[in-house]
């Protein structure tokens, strides 16, 4: 089949290029940083193409759209669900995702263990931190985080392992680095069940700086796979 995804390479490269230089200097020698590969409206043959050339993990914000293309992605790479999810719609990705990164509500992390529960599973969770306090962007407001963290803490069937967030553009560092603060203060409380083991944050326009700020997991999609062509919701 003729496919060109040489772009894919390029991209690949300079992105891990930019990550290694980023950890050597900001980050412990041991400190690991995964990629993650957003896949919004790429098509599963290009996403086949990046896991083929080293992405393991994959990112997936829609449900509908992931319900249409998962069956066609290489089942080596591992995925997660990143976007806003609705309650009534975790039963369609519970099965096929490893963590879910945007819980952002006791109501949904209360569907999750539910349905786990009745899979005999534990679902592996981050809590979305609305970390620039935006009404249009979703997420727990980072005062309310620690009462949602000891309610889930409750729940059997799904494990805490993080924090997730999309920091506004503007002032972007400024709160990169609130969101390590909050992560940091989270950790040390030692919260039974919880665990800090991943702060997902940085993205195309950001991932250097969030490294800076100790992501250990970035989320790039149009930096990878170039820019998405399809009207913006
Ligand atoms: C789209 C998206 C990304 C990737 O954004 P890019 O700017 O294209 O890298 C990362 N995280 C989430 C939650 C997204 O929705």
């Amino acid at each position: 089949m003729e496919n060109n995804y040489s772009y894919i390479d390029e991209n690949l490269k300079e992105i891990n290029y930019r990550i290694g230089e980023a950890a050597a200097k900001y980050r412990k020698p041991d400190d690991v940083i995964r990629l993650m590969g957003v896949t919004k409206t790429v098509l599963p043959e290009a996403v086949n193409y990046a896991v083929s050339k080293g992405i393991k993990l994959l990112g997936e914000n829609r449900v509908q759209e992931y319900q249409s293309k998962k069956e066609l992605y290489d089942k080596s790479a591992e995925v997660h669900f990143i976007g806003h999810l609705q309650s009534n719609k975790v039963k369609y990705i519970i099965d096929s995702v490893t963590l879910i990164q945007s819980v952002d509500s006791l109501r949904l992390a209360c569907e999750i263990d539910k349905l786990a529960e009745n899979k005999g599973k534990i679902m592996n969770i981050l809590c979305e931190v609305n970390i620039g306090g935006e009404q249009s962007k979703s997420g727990v407001m980072p005062d309310k985080l620690e009462e949602l963290l000891y309610a889930v803490s409750e729940l059997k069937h799904v494990r805490v392992n993080g924090l997730m967030t999309i920091p506004p553009p503007s002032d972007n560092e400024k709160f990169l680095s609130e969101m390590q603060q909050l992560y940091i203060d989270i950790s040390n409380k030692k919260i039974h069940n919880i665990n800090m083991n991943v702060l997902s944050m940085g993205m195309t326009g950001d991932y250097v700086s969030a490294i800076k700020y100790g992501s250990t997991l970035v989320r790039i999609g149009t930096g990878l796979f170039g820019a998405r062509n399809y009207p913006k919701k």
